[in-house]
């Protein structure tokens, strides 16, 4: 996803999904990517792994406990603040330390498949995790305080959003923390940021507006943001990382609680009939459990707001009757609005609203205080737009899955 608020004070959100882009788009040299983990037995990848999950690597690997954490320590800053692939640039750590992590283990960030750059500055990679698991993540410029990058949590999704792209691929699975954290250090390689600098960042903020919903991979995506945020390591603060849910409300206060993001909400209608259609997870939760969700939520005020994002679909729900219903429902709520002109996809059964039909909606949220609520698509040209981004993942069928495991030990696997 990627479009870009014309508020510059809000946070604009690139949204992942994938709808296929023309000619205009540069394809980048991959000659330099990462190589894809290793499967099978053998030594494992400490990439991405939280505090906790390395301080037990280390026990693990021997390393005596009260050592661990000390050990785990000195990793984390090479891995997250230097970004560092191997264990041989480590120089706090002893020569036979280092051999013996090499022997447990390996750093690698996941295989980047394909990655494209817009005119527009907006960067995407095709992220792959394994045979036929696949993830998009999109980096867009002039979002945020410098720019944001938009990460998958899932591939695939379960909701079946009518207008949303990534709604027409089914789950293929959840992606672990690790994983989400990978996404964050291919943009960070991408961008050229290691060590992390606190000044003059390009990659400034993290939205969780890719494939996949969030709140049905908590725990991970929980995981995850303890580690991009890590004032040690990668160190992108809470307050500027956005994870936006389509209303798995009984989730939506737990996600304050354990991460203190931002909290934004893909609304899209402001009456139960038609939001039934248009997000099916409203007809588990309805519009008032959702509403009381977030006002739930921890801490909200006038400078930690929630972000409505509402797609501007031609004739469905653009009115201004519909304009000034938005306004009513989020009067109790600190909110900042975010219109995304629809973004079209294959096969899609909607267009986006005119220009005029939605100016005159924004006038009618201006008027109510919401400053400058239209978001501009970036990133098109690659299909990286908001509701754009799509892999051609599919889940394996559990024969497949078994065939291809006895292949792999058997190391005739491709
Ligand atoms: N599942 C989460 C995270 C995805 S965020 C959620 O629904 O919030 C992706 C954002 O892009 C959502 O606001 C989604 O509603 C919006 N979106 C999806 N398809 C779109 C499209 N074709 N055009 C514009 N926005 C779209």
């Amino acid at each position: 996803m990627a479009d870009t608020l014309h508020d510059g004070a809000a946070l604009d959100f690139p949204v992942l999904c994938g709808y296929l882009g023309p000619a205009m788009a540069i394809e980048l040299d991959l000659s330099h990517r990462a190589p894809a983990a290793p499967t099978g037995a053998g030594p494992a990848n400490l990439l991405g792994l939280g505090r906790e999950g390395l301080r037990a690597a280390m026990i693990a690997a021997g390393v005596e406990e009260k050592k661990a954490r000390m050990r785990a320590g000195q990793l984390w800053r090479w891995m997250y603040h230097y970004g560092v692939g191997d264990f041989s640039g480590m120089t706090d750590v002893a020569k036979e330390m280092r051999a013996k992590l090499g022997e447990h283990f390996y750093l690698a960030r996941p295989a980047i498949n394909a990655a494209q750059a817009s005119v527009d500055g907006t960067r995407k990679w095709l992220v792959g995790y394994g045979p036929n698991v696949e993830a998009e993540c999109v980096y867009i410029p002039d979002v945020g305080k410098a720019g944001a990058l938009c990460v998958s949590s899932q591939v695939g999704c379960t909701l079946t959003c009518t207008f949303c792209h990534t709604g027409t691929q089914t789950l293929v699975r959840n992606l672990s923390a690790a994983e989400i954290v990978g996404q964050v250090m291919i943009a960070r390689d991408a961008l050229g940021e290691w060590p992390t600098s606190n000044e003059n960042r390009l990659l400034t903020n993290i939205v969780f507006m890719g494939m996949g919903e969030p709140l049905y991979n908590l725990d991970n995506v929980v995981e995850a943001i303890d580690t991009i945020a890590d004032g040690d390591g990668i160190s992108i603060s809470k307050r500027r990382i956005t994870v936006s849910t389509a209303g798995v409300a009984p989730k939506i206060p737990e996600l304050g609680k354990r991460t203190g993001a931002m909290l934004a909400i893909s609304l899209h209608a402001t009456n139960d009939d038609l939001r039934n259609e248009l997000v099916p997870i409203n007809r588990k939760y309805n519009l008032k459990e959702l509403f009381d969700a977030i006002r739930a939520y921890p801490d909200l005020s006038n400078s930690k707001r929630v972000t409505f994002e509402y797609v501007m679909l031609k004739g469905v729900n653009d009115t201004l009757a519909e304009a000034r219903d938005l306004v009513k429902l989020l009067k109790h709520v600190p909110a900042k609005i975010n219109l995304i002109p629809f973004n079209p996809w294959p096969g899609a059964k909607y267009e986006c609203s005119d220009w005029e039909t939605i100016e005159a909606f924004a006038e009618v949220l201006n008027r109510a205080g919401y400053a400058s609520p239209i978001r501009t698509p970036r990133g098109r040209d690659i299909l990286a737009a908001c509701g754009q981004l799509r892999s051609e993942s599919v889940k394996e069928r559990a024969s497949e899955r078994l065939a291809r495991r006895l292949a792999e030990k058997e190391g005739s696997a491709p």
